[in-house]
This record gives structure tokens, C-alpha cells and sequence, in this order.
């Protein structure tokens, strides 16, 4: 370390090489969860896209896939019926995932066999390894069950990302219908 802070101290206080030195300081310092709440924060603006009058009874939700830290793809749920946040995400990703790619959505992906299939299970089937997520589904009987499938399936979970603002997206909703 004393080595590296001789090497630096001429232009560290100045100067271009000094301020590159500074920006990837800065990364190498920004914590996952700053980069967490950064894609979550796309996935609010996807979910928010939606119209809650043709989504109803269910809510908005929005997710974003991301590779190497860019946003690859983007999906939000439209209509009732039709396919999830998640689903509509992959199928704009149209390709299968880079390794180390992420899936960030807004609510917990579902669990069971709706009308659409368990997102929980389309996005194991379609290698995504990472999968960051707002808030639980607040149904009582699905809560936590989503992720538990993807746990299962060996992919890693990161919940409770921008807790607040995802439930804003969705202001007194209780429960969804697949
Ligand atoms: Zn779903």
C-alpha cells in the first residue's frame, strides 16, 4: 500500500491521471447494494409504465435484465392476463442471459401456475443465476415462495431492495391473482 501511495502522489492532487485514479476508486468502492437500488430504481420507472386500469385486480410491475452493469432489457406487466414483468423482460432479452447477468423486478416473481406460468420458474429455465427483488408478494400464500423456487434452483436471491418506494408503485395492494 505505502508502494501504490508514492506511485500516486504526484498527480493525485491533479491533473487526468489523478482523476481516473479517483473515478475507478470511486467504483470499486460504490457497494452492491448502491448498485442494487440503481437497476432497481429502472425497474420502478418499467413498472411504472404500466396503467393500473388494465392491470387490475393485479399491480404494476416492472424488471430489468442487467450484463456488465448495462441495462440489457426491459419489461413491464400491461394487462391482466397477459405476461409478467419478468417474462416480457426475458422475452426483450430474446437471447440467453451472459453469465453473470441479473434480473431485478420490482415484486417478487410468482410461484405458482397462473394463467401465465411461475415467473420464478421462467427465469431459471432461462439460466438467469441473480435475481434482485423489491418487495414480497403480500399474499399471504405466495409470500416468500418465489424465492424460495429460484433459491432452490441455485439461484442467488437478494430481497427487500427499495422496499418503499416498490410498495409505492402499488399503493394499497394486498395481494395478487396469478
Ligand atoms: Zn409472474
Amino acid at each position: 500500500m505505502a508502494t501504490k501511495k508514492t506511485r500516486f502522489e504526484g498527480t493525485f492532487h491533479g491533473g487526468l491521471a489523478g482523476k481516473c485514479f479517483m473515478a475507478r476508486f470511486r467504483m470499486s468502492e460504490m457497494s452492491e447494494q448502491a448498485k442494487y437500488e440503481r437497476f432497481m430504481r429502472e425497474a420502478i420507472l418499467e413498472a411504472l409504465k404500466g396503467d393500473v386500469s388494465k392491470t387490475s385486480p393485479n399491480p404494476l410491475v416492472g424488471s430489468v435484465i442487467v450484463e456488465s452493469g448495462v441495462v440489457v432489457a426491459r419489461g413491464f406487466f400491461e394487462s391482466d392476463g397477459g405476461p409478467h414483468a419478468e417474462r416480457k423482460a426475458l422475452a426483450d432479452l430474446g437471447r440467453t442471459p451472459l453469465p453473470g447477468a441479473a434480473l431485478y423486478v420490482t415484486l417478487e416473481p410468482c410461484s405458482t401456475h397462473g394463467r401465465t406460468g411461475a415467473c420464478s420458474e421462467a427465469i431459471v429455465k432461462a439460466g438467469i443465476l441473480e435475481v434482485v427483488v423489491g418487495t414480497l408478494d403480500p399474499t399471504p400464500a405466495h409470500r416468500g415462495a418465489g424465492l424460495h423456487t429460484l433459491r432452490e434452483a441455485g439461484v442467488s436471491v437478494v430481497a427487500d431492495v427499495l422496499v418503499a418506494e416498490c410498495e409505492a408503485i402499488n399503493p394499497g395492494f394486498a395481494g395478487r391473482e396469478t
